[in-house]
């Protein structure tokens, strides 16, 4: 298959006259792979189609909200309904009780929420109430984790600022960067030694219960029931920032999966369908510190917005226990099709999974934080993507980012995939 580019190279050469690297998130612009990135006109089911007609294999899915698929009927009637009565208020409406009522009953350890508009704000907020509720200043994140672009977290952050290879962002003032403490993820002994010397000063650890936005990698047995034992003992709050896992990789998001309950828990993608959203829940007596209930102040113009919480909620309607094994079996068949295919060319290569998101490492088992993941054969990865996107299979444009899987992908769909990884593979390796 070879791919019409015109339309999209003429609109994007338009864009960067007009938007920052032409695009309004950084990864969106390709610039890992060296390519134009295309320009969608409308997605279907697990299908993207591009202004030059092309038709692309989705595993991005606008980087993991779109666990139903693309424009999923019951999601667009739901958006559809709420949207004929208007779009935003100002004003409470019955959908933001709904959706929250929905996040309270699955998620155990959120007995109340406040919703926002994106995972950044969710973060930053819960970062915010953390340091409300305990008096302190410093925080604990792990390296190669990405909690949004809010100024603590762009500190040795993943994500687009691990994939452009940036060091961490100028305009965060020093005295701000300086209350972020840094461990490596899975490494319970680097953070027991920052609480020793630190302890009576964190006010919260915020992790990714399964990183993401390194290629994923799940906890190692011990740690997050570490960082619970550590944060307790410390008077510190545990905060699981759940954007990409909540609803993705469980009923109960990744603390259910695990039987770990955070303090705080931040979500986004998943709750929104698709539309702007974030959240951020948690125990009783620390969501009542939030204004107007106590004194720590966040607001939203749009927060809670109407159509936004019907997506979200139409989304969560359709995830049951069914749709989850479905989503399980199908992420199992696409990581084992990378380990087949790589085994017969002798190439390494470590499938990390949870769930219905993983990440096709091009590097030798196990990859258990970032260090590990940046060991990877980069120039393949951007030959390998190339190949793909010719072969009409849309990967995530970065090794540092996972893929994942839709209830519209189906078991043909994992079996295209398989038969273009077994074409592309070896004109990568002769590049
Ligand atoms: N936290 C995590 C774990 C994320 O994956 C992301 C986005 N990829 C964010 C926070 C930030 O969310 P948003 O892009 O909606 O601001």
């Amino acid at each position: 298959m070879s791919e019409k580019v015109a339309r999209s190279e003429e609109l994007f050469r338009h864009a960067v006259e007009l938007m920052p690297g032409g695009v309004n998130s950084p990864v969106r612009a390709f610039r890992a792979v060296g390519l134009t990135p295309r320009f969608i006109a409308r997605g279907e089911g697990a299908y993207l189609y591009d202004v030059d007609g092309n038709r692309y294999l989705d595993y991005v899915l606008s980087w993991g909200p779109l666990i139903a698929g693309h424009a999923h009927p019951h999601v667009v009637r739901a958006v559809r309904e709420v949207l004929e009565r208007g779009t935003s208020f100002g004003a409470p409406t019955e959908e933001e009780v709904l959706l929250a009522e929905e996040i309270v009953r699955r998620v155990p350890s959120v007995e109340m929420v406040r919703m926002v508009n994106s995972g950044t704000e969710a973060t930053m907020s819960a970062v915010r109430l953390a340091r409300a509720a305990t008096g302190r200043r410093r925080i604990v994140k792990f390296v190669g984790c990405y909690h949004g672009h809010a100024d603590p977290f762009l500190v040795q952050a993943g994500s687009g600022v691990a994939t452009l290879s940036l060091p961490d962002s100028p305009g965060v003032p020093g005295e701000t960067a300086g209350l972020t403490l840094t461990a490596p993820f899975n490494d319970l002994a680097a953070v027991e030694e920052l609480f020793r010397r630190f302890g009576e000063e964190i006010a919260a650890v915020i992790v990714e219960p399964v990183a993401g936005n390194m290629g994923v990698v799940p906890p190692v047995p011990g740690f997050l029931e570490g960082l619970r034992r550590l944060t307790r003992e410390a008077g510190a709050l545990l905060i699981f920032d759940e954007v990409m896992t909540g609803f993705r990789v469980h009923a109960a998001s990744a603390q259910g999966l695990y039987g770990v309950e955070p303090d705080l828990t931040t979500m986004g993608k998943v709750i929104g369908g698709g539309l702007p959203v974030g959240a951020y829940g948690g125990r009783r007596e620390l969501l009542e510190l939030v204004a107007p209930a106590g004194p720590v102040y966040q607001a939203g113009t749009l927060s809670g917005n109407p159509l936004a919480m019907a997506a979200g909620r139409a989304t969560l309607e359709l995830l049951d226990a069914e749709a989850y094994a479905y989503l399980d079996r199908l992420s199992a068949r696409l990581a084992e099709a990378y380990r087949e295919v790589f085994a017969r060319h002798g190439v390494p290569i470590c499938v990390q999974r949870v769930g219905s998101m993983l990440t096709p490492f091009l590097a030798e088992c196990p990859v258990r934080n970032f260090e590990d993941a940046r060991r990877q054969d980069l120039a393949l990865f951007r030959h390998l993507f190339r190949e793909m996107l010719a072969e009409g299979i849309y990967l995530p444009a970065s090794a540092f980012e996972a893929h994942f899987l839709s209830l519209a992908h189906t078991e043909d769909d994992v079996e295209r995939t398989r038969e273009a990884l077994e074409r592309a593979l070896p004109r990568a390796l002769a590049q």
